[in-house]
Parts: C-alpha cells; sequence; structure tokens
C-alpha cells in the first residue's frame, strides 16, 4: 500500500500495540512521548536505530542492581512462578537474562538463559529449536523496540499451554516512574498488555503490582526523586538496609493457548 506523506507522519506516533493514534505528552531531549487514546500506554518516538541499541546496551549496567539483591528477587520470583506449576523439572528460558542470576538460583539443568547483547551464545532467539515449559522475561519488555513482533517469536518456541512471565513497567502504578528514552521505550497498562497477549496468543492468568527487595537508600531516592536535595538530605528514617516495597512495575503470567 502506498502511503501519502501525511499518512507516513501518522504512522510515525501510531501505538505499538493497537496501532490507534497517539497524543505527544512530552518532549525529552530529541525524543517524544506519545500515549495511546485507546490502551493508554505510552511510548517514544522516534525509537532508537539498531546501532544506537548495540552502542547502548555493549555497556549497559543497572546500577541499582546488586547482585546479592538480584538473587533475593530471583528467589522470590521464583515462588511466585511455583503457584503456576513451576519447578526446577520444567524446561525454562529466561529471556534477556543479563548476568543469568535468575537462572542459577534456579539450580536446575533444564533452566537456561538468553541474552542478545551476552559475548556467547545464540545470536537468534529462534536459533532455539525445543520448545518450553516457561519463558521469564524480568524488566525487559520496557526495553523492547518491537515488542508485538519480538513476542510473536518468543511465543513459537514455548510449548502449549506452557506460561509466560514478565515485569515491567507500567503508568497504573501509584509508585513514579520516569521517562527514559533508548532505556526504556514503552510504558505498559493493564488494556495494552492483555492487547498484546490476545495478539501473540496468550491468556492472562495473573496481573499483580510487583513488589522486590530493594536497597532502602536506593527506593528512597526514587520515590523522593522530586524533592528538593536540601530537604531529602534532612529526611531521617530507620528503614533496614534492604526493604521489601512496591515498584512501578507490574507481575504478569500467561498461559500458551
Ligand atoms: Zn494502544
Amino acid at each position: 500500500m502506498k502511503l501519502r506523506g501525511d499518512d507516513k507522519v501518522r504512522n510515525l506516533i501510531t501505538c505499538p500495540v493497537c496501532e490507534v493514534q497517539g497524543f505527544r505528552i512530552k518532549d525529552i531531549d530529541r525524543y517524544k512521548i506519545y500515549k495511546c487514546k485507546n490502551c493508554r500506554m505510552e511510548y517514544v518516538e522516534p525509537l532508537p536505530t539498531k546501532k544506537e541499541l548495540d552502542n547502548f546496551y555493549s555497556n549497559y549496567t543497572d546500577i541499582r542492581a546488586e547482585d546479592s539483591i538480584l538473587k533475593m528477587n530471583a528467589l522470590r520470583n521464583i515462588q511466585a512462578l511455583s503457584s503456576h506449576g513451576l519447578t526446577n523439572e520444567n524446561k525454562l528460558l529466561d529471556f534477556g537474562c543479563g548476568k543469568n542470576i535468575f537462572v542459577k538460583s534456579g539450580n536446575s539443568p533444564h533452566w537456561w538463559g538468553y541474552d542478545k547483547y551476552a559475548p556467547q551464545g545464540p545470536q537468534m532467539i529462534t536459533d532455539y529449536h525445543e520448545k518450553w515449559d516457561f519463558i521469564t522475561m524480568w524488566g525487559i519488555l520496557e526495553h523492547l523496540s518491537k515488542p508485538k513482533e519480538t513476542m510473536k517469536q518468543l511465543i513459537t518456541i514455548l510449548k502449549e499451554g506452557g506460561k509466560l512471565a514478565l515485569t515491567t513497567v507500567t503508568v497504573e502504578s501509584t509508585i513514579p516512574y520516569q521517562h527514559k528514552p533508548l532505556e526504556h521505550l514503552m510504558y505498559w497498562t493493564r488494556v495494552s498488555i492483555e492487547k498484546l497477549f490476545e495478539l501473540i496468543g496468550l491468556k492472562v492468568k495473573e496481573y499483580i503490582p510487583y513488589w522486590m527487595f530493594q536497597k532502602s537508600d536506593i527506593y528512597l531516592s526514587l520515590v523522593l526523586r522530586t524533592v528538593p536535595e536540601e530537604i531529602k538530605s534532612n529526611i531521617y528514617h530507620k528503614l533496614p538496609e534492604v526493604v521489601f516495597v512496591p515498584t512501578n512495575e507490574i507481575f504478569v503470567v500467561g498461559e500458551k493457548l
């Protein structure tokens, strides 16, 4: 189909999930943030190029995440998935595994991690010919520039009746979130997740606010982000070093139909 010039412009700002036109809510440097009129999710435009992403993730480290905290959260996520039938006999693939702490915490020969930006390992998710009982994506969905395409591919290697579990940033949380173009490209809602799952053939089995372990000083600096420094430095607290806290993310489990 040929597009007129103005259609091309409009095309650039349609919602990546429901393809309804969005409206601009904010500009950050050269990026614009749009909000979908239908599903209310927020998304970045223009999307970064492959080269920009490769560059960004080649020296990406999440400064907030210490290994000991990542492990506490991994163990808790494993526990949460045990109510969906997860055991260490299942075949599990952790997509976007980073340092592979989740898989290591499972202590199972049947669990594997995949990370596009890891130095070794398969380059394409479709290089895996086997089918998995569980696929997990911890804090990955908000980073994807083509969520529908990536998720469609991923679902082809999930068994029928298999489960996909993820956490991602939502705009519907009472905990503040920050627009971070290049790093976070999509900010989700319940309607947009349900729509995405429907498109790729998943049924939502659980959708709840995500709580996690976090260092208290890091957590406070996030929730008090807009409080001026001179006030923040005078806040006295008696929190332990590590706290279990609500986040601006959701925890979702879907089952392949
Ligand atoms: Zn939408």
